[in-house]
């Protein structure tokens, strides 16, 4: 694995600052994903940008009915929603059918 510089972000506007400050930087959230990029050699980035602090782990209901689904809602969670199990079962059905638990619980909306 490659040398990297790491930082936790404390606000979407700090996260994005960082992104643009650094070149080579990535955001990383569950890191499910991008952890074992990094492990091949397919990804190096030279900086990472921890998002899981930021809040974004909400699901909303919006005035028109529409969910807005936040960017670190966990897969688990999403699928479990009771909305998202009544009115898009499809997708609930989908994230249950992808990897393992043990992933699902760790892997985001955004990171997907
Ligand atoms: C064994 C295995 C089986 C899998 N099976 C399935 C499957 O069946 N179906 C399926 O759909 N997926 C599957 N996945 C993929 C899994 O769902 C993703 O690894 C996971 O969703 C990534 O989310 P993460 O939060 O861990 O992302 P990370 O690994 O943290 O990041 C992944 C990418 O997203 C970027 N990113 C993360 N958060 C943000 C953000 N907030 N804003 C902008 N960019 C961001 C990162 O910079 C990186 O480039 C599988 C993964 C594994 C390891």
């Amino acid at each position: 694995m490659n040398a990297f510089s790491f930082e936790r972000a404390t606000s979407p506007a700090q996260a994005a600052a960082a992104a643009l400050r650094t070149t080579g930087a990535k955001f990383i959230a569950g890191g499910t994903n991008l952890l074992d990029l990094m492990k091949l050699d397919i990804e190096s980035p030279t900086h990472l940008i921890d998002v899981n602090g930021l809040g974004l782990d909400k699901i909303d209901t919006l005035p028109d009915g529409a969910l807005r689904i936040g960017a670190l809602v966990r897969n688990t969670d999403l699928a479990a929603d009771a909305r998202v199990r009544r009115d898009y079962g499809v997708l609930s059905r989908a994230l249950v059918a992808g990897a393992s638990g043990q992933l699902r619980n760790m892997a985001t909306t955004a990171g997907n």
